[in-house]
């Protein structure tokens, strides 16, 4: 029977794959997205194919709906899921796409149940916590197992952290499917801190006992434990926390610190973590490929030269927020050896101290994508300010809709021109819904999302970034560029440089007469990885190191 067929306390069949499950303790942000990443680099570069899901206990059905400012960015898949930014983690490590599989929630799960319930599927029983809902847990994660890529391990992550009340079905789905799957073929990571306190010089290992106990009366024993430390750990602690958390002590692992988050594989790699591992489950441990990761790792940590970039947007107080475009920025900058200094602008300011001030120390200067009029003029005076000082430009989603509307502005005469997102009564609405779009606009869901084609102009800048002429990309927005004002904008010099074959939607401009001023509608950060940097990325990081060297010596 399909899986979303079963019913009632039937056991779910488990696919034949390994699964690691990984937890955390004592605190959040200890990094379990990136430890969950780098074993799944640190497998996939030993020849194994290997996925991640994540699984969220809060009960938004997404975060498509979560403010920025609280969750940081939401994180899109080809198949235009809205999810959790740590997808974007293990994209950029394990070089792998990511769908609407790899991130179940609670508010996911409970709407599932529901569903079932409504529609009598329970057969008149009664609906709990156990079994429906950690059976609906293990279904989410035996579809990720199923999946075509028929991945050989499956690494689970849950957030939060242990002791959290509302992580507690996943942890109760996790002890079954150990039941389940059996021993074999499961095994359970916990995270932890291991506070320094400076006074007495020592990093203290009590709450990692106290984490573990709680696992332990949940039902789960952890087999490997990865302690994040600022100070190196010795062998006597290695055994205190063994000895306290019933593992051995070479299955502690100490995550120190690290420069940059893509030197902790290579760390956990010289703690012989995915070795253990695979030993545990009986299979044997290749060398695995890193040169090329190492070397890319050299260059973020000792880069030779350095470019100043000023990303002018609306989040700027909380960096999680443009997560992606960090990082995109670093695997540019690793590909070309040159240091990405990233400054947040808050468009406000620029609003309130001019485009000039908060502007002139940039090599470069990006828009990224964001909501609402807030800012908005603050971001058009920026465009300005790069088009006419030749300032290399990027304007991604709503950093292409202001570079539109500040050319019509300024260059095609269109005075006033906005998008209507701004003023739904603007004369030159240069940016608008589509006339499909206007009716369900006012019922509320209506983004474009997920993977969209672009073919790209021959002899643009687009295409020579690329270099080829069908492309695909991630979108997440509702306003379009509105056709009615191509002609009059190409009339003035802007060049259309990528179209939807299918819709004819502009996705891409570009100016002639700039060393690099290109703008596009989708959002190219998310397909930034640190093994295949994105083409847009690495060229607006090489306009700005040219225009930086060119200040430098003068050569204007
Ligand atoms: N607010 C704009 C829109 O909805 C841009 C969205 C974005 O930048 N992601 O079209």
């Amino acid at each position: 029977m399909a899986s979303g067929q079963r019913r009632g306390r039937n056991k779910p069949r488990i696919p034949r794959a390994k699964y690691v499950f990984v937890t955390g303790g004592v605190v959040s942000s200890l990094g379990k997205g990136i430890t969950s990443a780098s074993l799944g680099l640190l497998l996939k570069q030993r020849g194994y194919r290997v996925t991640i899901m994540k699984a969220d206990p809060y009960l938004n059905v997404d975060p498509g709906t979560m403010s920025p400012f609280q969750h940081g960015e939401v994180y899109v898949t080809d198949d235009g899921a809205e999810t959790d930014l740590d997808l974007g983690h293990y994209e950029r490590f394990i070089d792998e796409s990511m769908s609407k599989l790899n991130n179940v929630t609670s508010g996911q799960i409970y709407e599932r149940v529901i569903q079932k319930e409504r529609d009598g599927d329970y057969l008149g029983g009664t609906v709990q916590v156990i079994p429906h809902v950690t059976n609906e847990i293990i279904d989410s994660i035996c579809n990720l197992a199923r999946s075509p890529e028929k991945p050989q391990f499956i690494i689970t992550e849950v957030g939060g952290t242990v002791g959290d009340i509302e992580s507690l079905p996943f942890l109760e789905a996790f002890r079954q499917f150990y039941l389940l799957a059996g021993p074999k073929n499961v095994l359970f990571i916990h995270v932890t801190l291991l506070p320094y306190i400076a006074a007495a010089d020592e990093v203290k290992t009590k709450p990692t006992q106290h984490s573990v106990y709680r696992l332990r009366e949940i039902g789960l024993q952890p087999n490997i434990i990865v302690a994040r430390t600022e100070k190196p750990i010795g062998r006597e602690q290695r055994e205190k926390i063994a000895l306290f958390c019933n593992v051995s002590p070479q299955d502690v692992m100490a995550a120190r610190d690290a420069e940059s988050i893509y030197e902790v594989p290579l760390n956990l790699e010289k703690e012989r973590l995915a070795e253990i591992v695979l030993k545990k489950f009986g299979m044997k441990a290749k060398e695995p490929q890193l040169d090329d990761w190492k070397k890319r790792v050299d260059r973020i940590v000792n880069p030779t030269r350095a470019v100043n970039i000023g990303v002018v947007g609306k989040y700027v107080g909380l960096q999680d927020a443009y997560k992606s475009i960090g990082e995109a920025f670093i695997h540019a900058g690793a590909e070309l050896d040159s240091k990405v200094r990233v400054k947040w602008v808050n468009a406000e300011d620029v609003e309130k101290n001019g485009a000039e001030e908060m502007l002139k120390e940039f090599d470069g200067i990006l828009i990224p994508g964001g909501f609402g009029s807030r800012g908005s003029e603050g971001k058009i005076a920026a465009v300005q300010y790069a088009r006419e000082h030749k300032v290399p430009f990027f304007g991604i989603c709503l950093g292409l809709q202001m570079a539109v509307a500040e050319f019509a502005r300024n260059v095609a005469g269109l005075k006033n021109a906005n998008s209507t997102e701004f003023k739904p009564r603007t004369r030159y609405p240069v940016i608008a819904l589509m006339p499909g779009q206007r009716m369900v606009a006012q019922k509320g869901g209506t983004m474009r999302l997920g993977s969209w084609s672009c073919h790209l102009k021959r002899g643009t800048k687009a295409f020579e970034a690329y270099g080829k002429e069908l492309i695909y990309e991630r979108h997440r927005h509702r306003y379009e560029f509105n056709n009615k004002y191509k002609k009059p904008l190409e009339k003035a010099g802007m060049l259309f440089s990528g179209v939807n074959p299918d819709e004819g939607l502009v996705e891409m401009v570009e100016l002639k007469d700039h060393p690099w001023f290109v703008a596009c509608q989708f959002h190219p950060e998310l397909k930034s990885r640190l093994t295949n940097v994105h083409p847009l990325f690495y060229r607006f990081v090489e306009a700005s190191l040219e225009a930086k060297e060119d200040k430098d010596t003068g050569t204007e």
